[in-house]
This record gives structure tokens, C-alpha cells and sequence, in this order.
């Protein structure tokens, strides 16, 4: 519970405040609204269709949003502006500022996307030394704890192809983790996987939790939500239905989210 607390107060990394996302005339994201303070792990849930992929791209840049805030460590990465017509527009800061901001998280999508060609070394060092330029030596020394850190010690020369799809997983959190994000995201990094393989991946966030890494994660796999989450956010239909502490949520009156647990688990 203290430890709880004290996240509760921690510094925020992110906020997201009255963001909206249309494609075409749809609503995919109504008015959405969250903070994520540093060692907090979230977790969004929610049926398919809801708009979590969307918010998770909104939240790395990846997707533009149309309307409200989105704050990294008290820097605006985008915000509203009047246009010239007087009608509210979201406005993105300068390249060299965005740049910044996206080095403070990593990416971890459900379908893996390593580099075919490369080796898991290349993989993992081929970002921080071609994009942070550090050192190649000083890249492989910390991509080797990283791989010894998620079992994969054995893997560093080898392709993508010759390893099992929960390897492959790893290998993406272990490339995530080499750029020293301060925040890391999930999008359903399980659900590509047969249930064997969802446990290796699954062993290795929950180690990173403990080891308070700040998380943001899509997922189908409510016990481990409940298990590893600080807070977790019920999504439908672009809109937060419900949020709360794991015990919260597991216990919601809710007919919707009653429904959504109950059906998942
Ligand atoms: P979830 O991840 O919860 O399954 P998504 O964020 O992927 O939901 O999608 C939410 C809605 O937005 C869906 O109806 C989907 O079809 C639509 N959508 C997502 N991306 C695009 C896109 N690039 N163009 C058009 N519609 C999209
Ligand atoms: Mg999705």
C-alpha cells in the first residue's frame, strides 16, 4: 500500500488531457483523458475496436490527434490552437523538441517487427548506435544484460526467423529497453503468442514492473492486469467507461465491465 501511495504522488510522465481522434467522421477517441506517474504501471483494457491501439499511437506520435493535450514530463508535445478561421486545432511542437520526447519511451507492438535481415545483436544495438550514437562496443556490453536479463543470452547471433515467437518478443522488449526509455508501451504484446510463450513474455514485464519500470500496456490477459497494474482503464467505444485500482475494477458494478472480465478471463 505505501508503495502505492508513493507512486501515487510520483513525478507524471505522461499526460494525456481531453485528446479526440477521428478517421473520416467516426469518433474513435471521445474526450480521453490520463496520467501516468513515473514507476505506475496501466494497463487498458477494453473490446476490440475500442480505440486502445489508437490512444497508444496518439500517446507515441505515431497518429496525429485532433483535439486536446498531450504533456512528457511537463513538455507539450502537442496542444490546441485557434486556426485563422477561430476553430480549435491540434498543433505538434517543433521536430528537434519532438525528437526529444520520443526518446523518452519505447514501443513494443503485438507482432513483434525485428529486422529479418539483422541478427538479435544488430537488432538491439542498431538503434542506439545509428540514432543516439553511442558507442558500438558500449551497445553490445548492454545489449548483453539485457539479453542475460531476459533469458536470451544464448540468442545474440541469431536471426529472427530461428527463434520461437516468445523469443522474438523478448528480443523487441530487450531493443525497446536499449534506447533507456522512460517509459515503455504495449500494444497486446501477448496475443500473437500460444499460451506457453504469453508466460515467458509475461514473466518478463512483470520482472520489469518490479524493477519499477514505468509501463503502458494493451492486453487481453486480465489476471496478469490484475496482477502487475497499479491502475487499470476499461475502454469502450473511445470512451474511458471505468478506472480504478486493480481491486477496483475486478470489483466494478459496472454491467459492462462485468461483462468484459468475466468473458476475457
Ligand atoms: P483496439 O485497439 O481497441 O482494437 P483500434 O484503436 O485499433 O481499437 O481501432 C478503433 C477504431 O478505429 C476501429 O473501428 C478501427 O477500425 C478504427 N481505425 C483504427 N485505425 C484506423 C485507420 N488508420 N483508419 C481508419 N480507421 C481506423
Ligand atoms: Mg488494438
Amino acid at each position: 500500500m505505501a508503495v502505492q501511495n508513493n507512486k501515487a504522488e510520483g513525478t507524471v510522465l505522461l499526460e494525456m488531457k481531453h485528446v479526440k481522434k477521428s478517421f473520416d467522421k467516426s469518433g474513435v477517441l471521445k474526450d480521453i483523458s490520463l496520467k501516468v506517474r513515473e514507476g505506475q504501471v496501466v494497463s487498458i483494457i477494453g473490446p476490440s475496436g475500442s480505440g486502445k491501439s489508437t490512444l497508444l499511437r496518439c500517446a507515441t506520435l505515431l497518429e496525429k490527434m485532433d483535439a486536446g493535450e498531450l504533456i512528457y514530463l511537463g513538455e507539450k508535445a502537442a496542444w490546441e490552437q485557434d486556426d485563422k478561421k477561430g476553430q480549435k486545432r491540434c498543433v505538434y511542437a517543433p521536430k528537434d523538441k519532438l525528437k526529444q520526447i520520443r526518446s523518452y519511451f519505447g514501443l513494443v507492438f503485438q507482432s513483434f517487427n525485428l529486422f529479418p535481415h539483422y541478427s538479435v545483436m544488430k537488432n538491439i544495438i542498431d538503434a542506439p548506435v545509428c540514432v543516439n550514437h553511442v558507442s558500438k562496443n558500449e551497445a553490445k556490453e548492454r545489449a548483453k544484460k539485457l539479453l542475460a536479463q531476459l533469458g536470451l543470452s544464448d540468442k545474440e547471433n541469431a536471426y529472427p526467423c530461428q527463434l520461437s515467437g516468445g523469443q522474438q518478443q523478448r528480443v523487441s522488449i530487450a531493443r525497446a529497453l536499449a534506447l533507456q526509455p522512460k517509459i515503455l508501451f504495449f500494444d497486446e504484446p501477448t496475443s500473437a503468442l500460444d499460451p506457453e510463450l504469453t508466460a515467458e513474455v509475461l514473466k518478463v514485464i512483470r520482472q520489469l514492473a518490479q524493477n519499477h519500470m514505468t509501463m503502458i500496456i494493451v492486453t487481453h490477459e486480465m489476471q496478469f492486469a490484475k496482477e502487475v497494474s497499479d491502475h487499470i482503464v476499461f475502454m469502450e467505444q473511445g470512451v474511458i467507461v471505468e478506472e480504478g485500482t486493480p481491486d477496483e475494477l475486478f470489483s466494478s458494478e459496472n454491467a459492462r465491465v462485468r461483462e468484459f472480465i468475466g468473458k476475457v478471463s
